[in-house]
Parts: C-alpha cells; structure tokens; sequence
C-alpha cells in the first residue's frame, strides 16, 4: 500500500526532527551553557536539493564545532540502525555529501578528521539518548524547542540518568 500524502509529511517531519535534535543533542553536551535552539519549519521549496521534502529544519548554538555539524547526519544513521558504529556513518557520509545540508558540510572537520568528529558525537548522542528522544517529540509536537526549554530539559536528563 502506498503511504499517503499525509503520512508521507508525517515521516518527513520526523525526520527532520531526528536531525535537528541530533545537533541540538551534542551541542548542548559538548557545552550547556552554549544557549541552543531548534525549529522545523514548512519547506519553502527554494532549494533544490531539498526540493522532496516538506520540512526543513535549523539549529542554532553559540558553540558551533564540525562535531555539532556532523551531529545532525550521525543522528540520521543511528535512528535508522541503532547498533551502527561510528566507522560505518563515516563511509556512508562520502556517498551522501550532497544529499546533506550544504550549510552542515561547510562545516564537516577535513576528510581525514571526519571519523573523530563521527565517533565523538554519535558516542555522545547515545550518552545523552533521554534528552535527544524528548527534542524529537518536541519538534515533532511544537515545531520548535528555545533555548530556555532546552537547557532546562539537558539539565533534567542529566539527572534522571
Ligand atoms: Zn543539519
């Protein structure tokens, strides 16, 4: 059966959400005080390498690094395939470069130090699994998470364990 138009944008905005949570994740556990946002907003289909979805997301963080920046593809690979290791996203990334955010891959570390930046923040994604499932849900539910809830949020994570 196919999916329809509305589940179709369903799954897109989960997506789109795991991604986004992914940089929020590993921006607030490199620094919690770094002040991060996310939001999804509708695609506005002017840009054409995104030009089959219908979401689009941004995260912003004071402390910007090429961890944070590969943190929304690691978030990608490891929804999809929980037990992956961090070697096998660094394969995959050569192969889908241009299907990611040219903004994430401005900022990819050189070739040869992607696969640190890959370990490191899939190791903290999984360190930090609790805050990084309530910020799928919360963007999946409210299109945005500021930077109050999320502080607010990592810090609660941190103490449930
Ligand atoms: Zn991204």
């Amino acid at each position: 059966m196919q999916p329809t138009k509305q589940q179709m944008q369903l799954l897109d905005k989960v997506s789109t959400a795991i991604h986004e949570a992914g940089h929020l994740t590993v921006a607030l556990a490199l620094n919690i005080e770094c002040e991060a946002s996310a939001r999804l907003v509708p695609n506005d289909h002017t840009k054409n390498w995104m030009e089959e979805r219908y979401w689009t997301g941004t995260t912003r963080a004071l402390f910007m690094t090429s961890v944070v920046a590969v943190a929304g593809a690691v978030a990608d690979y490891w929804r999809d395939d929980p037990g992956v290791e961090a070697w096998q996203i660094d394969d995959y990334l050569d192969e889908a470069l241009d299907e990611l955010s040219p903004s994430d891959v401005a900022q990819f570390p050189s070739p040869g130090k992607r696969p640190r930046a890959v370990a490191r923040a899939l190791a903290l994604l999984r360190n930090h699994k609790r805050f990084f499932e309530w910020a799928v849900v919360e963007l999946v539910v409210c299109e945005e998470i500021n930077e109050d809830d999320a502080a607010e949020q990592f810090l609660i994570s941190l103490e449930v364990g």
